[in-house]
C-alpha cells in the first residue's frame, strides 16, 4: 500500500523507537505527521500536581526531540482526541491516522469514535499490537477459551513464543526516518506546551529522581539487568533494591517491550540470568495476563470479575470513613501497612508485597470494599495501570480470576517480620518509630513503654477483623 501522507497519533507509546504503528505508517506512506494529544478528558479529573503529568510531560519533550534530530516533527495538541484527531487529520489532508492497540474499554470506545469520523470524512484508521508480546485472543486454552487461571496461561504463553520467536522482532524506525514530515506550515516556531500551559504545577517527581523518557528506561534497564539474576530471592523485601522500578515505564511505552523480553530470552539461552530472569518475565506475562482479562470481561470494571462477590455488604457509615481515612493516610497502627501508605503517597510507587499487604488490609481488617482503595491508588500510583491495579485489587479481595482464596488474610505482623525483618523500610518511612528495636517494630503497642510513642494504637485488632472478614464473605462460600 502507497499513501501519501499519514498520520501516527502516540498514546501509551512515548518512544521512537521499535515502533509497530510508527514504523507501518513510514512503510506505507510518503510522508509521516508524529502527534501526541493531552487528552482534557482525562486531565480534568487529575490534582494539579500530578507526578504521571510531569512524566508525560517531560518524555513528550524527549520523543519531540528525538523525532527532530531525524528530520520529523511532533505536533502536540491540548483537547479532546476524539475531536482533535479527525480534525488535524482533515486539517493536514491525511489519508490515515495510525495508532497502537489500548485495551482499556473508554479507550477502545474512544478509538472507535475516531476511526468512524475518519472514515466518514474518507479517511482510514489503522491500529496495532504494541504493548504487549500477545494481546487479546492470541494466548487460548487447548480447547479455544479464554484463560482464568495465571499458571496454565503463563505455559501457553510461553509455548507459542517458543513456536514463534520473531514476534519479538523489533520494528526500526531509523531506516525509514527519511519520510518523517517536517513541521507543517506556521508550527515550525510553536514551543512544546508548558506544564502551566497545561494547568498544572511541578510535582516533586525530579526530587524523587525517577528517570524519565527513553533514556529514562534505558537508565533504570540497565541498573536491572545486572540485578536480574537475583530478582527471585530479593524482590519481595521492600528495603532492598531488588524489583526494575520499570512499571511507570512500561505504562507510557518509554520502553519496548519487545526489546526487554528479547533481551531476557536471550539471557535465558544462554544459561544467564539464574533464577532470577524467568521470575520477572512470568511477572511480565502477569501483565499481560490482566490486559487480556480486561478486554475479554470488561465488566471488571467497577463489578466482580466472579459476580458471587458482588454480594459482599462492605463498611458504611461515619467509623467506615475514619477508617478509609487512617488507610489512606498511613496512620492504622500497624507499621508495615503506614511505611507503605507514605510511601505511596510521597513517591507514587508501591513495591508490590507493600500493595497486597495494603490491599488485603483495607479489604480483610477493614471491611472496606476494594473498589475504594482501587480507585485510591489509581490517583496516586505512577504506573497505575487499569488492568493490572484493578487485577491486584481484585487478587487481594478474592473476587478475581486465580486471586487469593477468601480465607487467605495476610497477618500485617507477620507479613512485616517477614519481608522487613528489621524495620529498615518502616525506619525511612515512619522516622518516629526509628528507635524502637527490630523486634518491637512490628507492633510497637505491644510493648509497655514510659513516654508514649508519636505513633498511633491499632485502628482494629488483626484477629477479631480476621473473625469479621470470614462472616462477611460467608456469602460467597461454596
Ligand atoms: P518488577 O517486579 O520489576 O516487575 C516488572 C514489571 O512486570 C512491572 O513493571 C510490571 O509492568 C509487571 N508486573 C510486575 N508484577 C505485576 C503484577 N502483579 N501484575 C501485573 N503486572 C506486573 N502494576 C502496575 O503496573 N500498575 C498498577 O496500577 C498496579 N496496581 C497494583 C495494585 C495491587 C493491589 C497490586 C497487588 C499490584 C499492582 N500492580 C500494578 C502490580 C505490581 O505491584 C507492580 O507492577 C510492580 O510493583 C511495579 O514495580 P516494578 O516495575 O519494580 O516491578
Amino acid at each position: 500500500m502507497k499513501l501519501n501522507s499519514s498520520l501516527v497519533w502516540l498514546r501509551r507509546d512515548l518512544r521512537v523507537f521499535d515502533h509497530v504503528a510508527l514504523h507501518q505508517a513510514l512503510q506505507d506512506s510518503e510522508r509521516v505527521y508524529c502527534v501526541f494529544v493531552y487528552d482534557t478528558t482525562i486531565l480534568a479529573g487529575l490534582p494539579r500536581r500530578d507526578r504521571r503529568v510531569d512524566f508525560i510531560h517531560a518524555s513528550i519533550a524527549e520523543v519531540a526531540a528525538e523525532l527532530q534530530q531525524l528530520g520529523g516533527h511532533l505536533i502536540v495538541r491540548h483537547a479532546d482526541p476524539a475531536a482533535a484527531i479527525p480534525a488535524l487529520a482533515a486539517e493536514l489532508g491525511v489519508d490515515a491516522v495510525y495508532c497502537n492497540h489500548d485495551y482499556e474499554p473508554q479507550a477502545i470506545a474512544r478509538d472507535d469514535a475516531v476511526a468512524q469520523s475518519l472514515r466518514a470524512d474518507g479517511r482510514q484508521f489503522f491500529s496495532y499490537k504494541d504493548q504487549v508480546i500477545f494481546e487479546k485472543s492470541e494466548v487460548l486454552s487447548q480447547t479455544g477459551g479464554v484463560f482464568s487461571v495465571f499458571t496454565p496461561y503463563k505455559n501457553a504463553w510461553l509455548k507459542k513464543l517458543e513456536a514463534d520467536p520473531s514476534v519479538l522482532a523489533p520494528y526500526h524506525i531509523e531506516p525509514h526516518a527519511a519520510r518523517l514530515a517536517p513541521p507543517p506550515a506556521g508550527a515550525q516556531a510553536q514551543p512544546l506546551p508548558t506544564l502551566a500551559e497545561l494547568g498544572f504545577e511541578p510535582s516533586n517527581l525530579a526530587e524523587m529522581k525517577i528517570p524519565t523518557g527513553m533514556s529514562g528506561a534505558a537508565q533504570l534497564w540497565e541498573d536491572f539487568l545486572p540485578r536480574i539474576a537475583s530478582y527471585k530471592d530479593a524482590r519481595d523485601y521492600p528495603a532492598v533494591k531488588g524489583p526494575s522500578y520499570l512499571s511507570i515505564h512500561f505504562r507510557f511505552g518509554t520502553l519496548s517491550v519487545r526489546h526487554l523480553v528479547r533481551t531476557v530470552v536471550d539471557l535465558m539461552a544462554r544459561g544467564a540470568g539464574g533464577e532470577g530472569a524467568p521470575v520477572w518475565l512470568a511477572e511480565l506475562i502477569w501483565r499481560e495476563f490482566y490486559a487480556m482479562i480486561l478486554f475479554h470481561n470488561p465488566h471488571v470494571v467497577g463489578g466482580a470479575y466472579k459476580p458471587a462477590y458482588d454480594a459482599i455488604q462492605w463498611e458504611t457509615g461515619p467509623q467506615a470513613e475514619e477508617l478509609f481515612a487512617a488507610w489512606c493516610e498511613g496512620r492504622t497502627g500497624y507499621p508495615l501497612v503506614d511505611a507503605a501508605m507514605a510511601q505511596l503517597n510521597q513517591t507514587g510507587y508501591m513495591h508490590n508485597r507493600l500493595r497486597m499487604v495494603t490491599a488485603c488490609f483495607l479489604i480483610k481488617d477493614l471491611g472496606i470494599d476494594w473498589r475504594r482503595g482501587e480507585e485510591y491508588f489509581a490517583l496516586h500510583l505512577n504506573d497505575f495501570d487499569l488492568a493490572s491495579n484493578n487485577g491486584g485489587w481484585q487478587w487481594a479481595s478474592s473476587s478475581g480470576c486465580d486471586a487469593q482464596p477468601y480465607f487467605r488474610i495476610f497477618n500485617p505482623i507477620t507479613q512485616s517480620e517477614k519481608f522487613d525483618s528489621t524495620g529498615k523500610f518502616i525506619r525511612r518511612y515512619l522516622p518516629q518509630l526509628k528507635d524502637l528495636s527490630d523486634k518491637e517494630i512490628h507492633a510497637p503497642w505491644l510493648v509497655p513503654r514510659m513516654l508514649p510513642l508519636d505513633y498511633p494504637d491499632p485502628i482494629v485488632m488483626h484477629d477479631e477483623a480476621r473473625k469479621r472478614t470470614l462472616e462477611r464473605y460467608a456469602v460467597v462460600k461454596k
